[in-house]
């Protein structure tokens, strides 16, 4: 059997492959194996979460991930992770690093791999896909030719092109016949439109915790301010969320009522002005860009209702409309791929085309941020590998 794509999935799928005494054989076209497990989680590799469940993803079959991530869960791969002595820590929302280097998670697959005998060419691009009369697939490099029975395309989505992604798995799909879900980059900052980045330019650097609600779906997490327009953590989720045209909400002061909170301020300090005050909740340079000088100024016990109204509405009300997003360059994820539906969860195997399994990113599942990626790699290359 042979598997395009020695990245998590890949990888995952010839292990189990070999272990099932199976001729296992891995092409990738980069000089490397793993190069995104290697930058992943800024080179601590988020390799699971302890919160896994289908909620956790997205597709348009919001079921078909269900009976991989049950099947071979995150208590699995933690107990492999485990076998070989790497140390590891949680992080919020369950999310769990590596204490020392990403490098842990690939030594530890190529490790499993070498024990089943998978052989891994790299420097390998297939340039011809054909399928025999006997069903067998037979597969065409600029110097070499390989035939198999069953042929499983692990060649992940379009994220960081400049590491070598490809939408070679989208183009073998629809060689068969199999539909493509539209692809769109994932968990990716937004950029801004020219007069939003204008005035929010100079609070790059600045993160505050925060909520952003897009197509009634938030998450509260950091939001930063970047150069380009904004990222941090919230707003990489919601924007697996966002389509073009959107606006999204964004609440800069998730733990508290800023009218109550000021109502109180104005009995307990009437002197003091505003900015004062809300220099206590956020970052200076953030209140002085969001508020007009004169209402920054006033004093608490001069405030108006409709005011405090505005100064709520703006920090915990706020309303954007983003440009557009980074696009692949910097995205984590690709939205889209293979239609599940033509799928099988328990196999992933094509239902219409003998022999071709799909896994890991290349299939229209997309997780967060924080694990489920990867989540989804092992256990939908874990399952192929019981099959092929
Ligand atoms: C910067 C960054 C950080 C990330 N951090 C995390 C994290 O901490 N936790 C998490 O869960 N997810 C993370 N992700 C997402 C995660 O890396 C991917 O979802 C995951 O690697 C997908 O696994 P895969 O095996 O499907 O694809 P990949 O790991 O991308 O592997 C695909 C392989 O196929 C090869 N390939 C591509 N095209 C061809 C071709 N034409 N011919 C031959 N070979 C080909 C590639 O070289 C690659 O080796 C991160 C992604 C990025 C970009």
């Amino acid at each position: 059997m042979i598997i395009i794509g020695a990245g998590a999935a890949g990888l995952m799928c010839a292990i189990e492959a070999g272990k099932r005494g199976r001729n296992t054989l891995i092409l990738d076209h980069a000089n490397k194996a793993g190069k995104k497990i290697l930058m992943s989680g800024g080179g601590r590799c988020n390799f699971t979460n302890y919160n896994i469940d289908a909620n956790n993803y997205i597709s348009n079959n919001p079921h078909f991930c269900k009976s991989a991530i049950s099947r071979y869960n995150q208590w699995n791969f933690i107990e492999l992770v485990q076998q070989y002595g790497i140390a590891y820590h949680q992080r919020e929302h369950g999310q769990l690093f590596c204490d020392n280097s990403s490098k842990d998670i690939l030594s530890m697959l190529l490790a499993e791999a070498k024990k089943y005998s998978v052989e891994i060419f790299l420097n390998s691009t297939i340039k011809l896909i054909t399928q025999k009369a006997d069903n067998h697939y037979l597969l065409e490099s600029s110097s070499q030719s390989y035939q198999c029975q069953s042929l499983v395309i692990a060649s992940g989505g379009l994220s960081i092109p400049k590491m070598g992604a490809t939408p070679f798995g989208y183009k073998v799909a629809e060689q068969f016949n199999l539909k493509v879900v539209t692809t769109s980059a994932g968990l990716v900052p937004f950029t801004l439109q020219q007069h939003d980045k204008a005035r929010l330019e100079k609070l790059s650097g600045i993160a505050v915790n925060g909520i952003v609600t897009c197509n009634n779906i938030q998450f509260k997490e950091n939001i930063l301010f970047t150069h380009r327009g904004l990222s941090g953590p919230a707003i990489l989720q919601i924007s697996s969320y966002w389509q073009q045209g959107n606006e999204i909400v964004i609440n800069l002061l998730p733990e508290i009522s800023l009218e109550d909170f000021l109502n109180s301020a104005i009995t307990e300090h009437p002197q003091q002005i505003l900015k004062t005050v809300l220099a206590q909740l956020l970052p200076k340079r953030l209140v002085n860009t969001f508020l007009e000088p004169q209402l920054l100024e006033t004093k608490l016990k001069s405030l108006t209702k409709e005011q405090i109204n505005l100064a709520s509405n703006q920090l915990q009300n706020w309303t954007i409309k983003p440009n557009g997003t980074e696009g692949y360059r910097t995205a984590e994820v690709t939205l889209g791929g293979v239609d599940c539906n033509q799928l099988s969860s328990k196999t992933m195997q094509a239902n219409k085309q003998t022999g071709l399994y799909f896994i890991g990113e290349v299939v229209d599942v997309t997780g967060w941020l924080g694990g489920y990626n990867f989540q989804w790699a092992w256990s939908s290359g874990w399952c192929a590998g019981q099959y092929v």
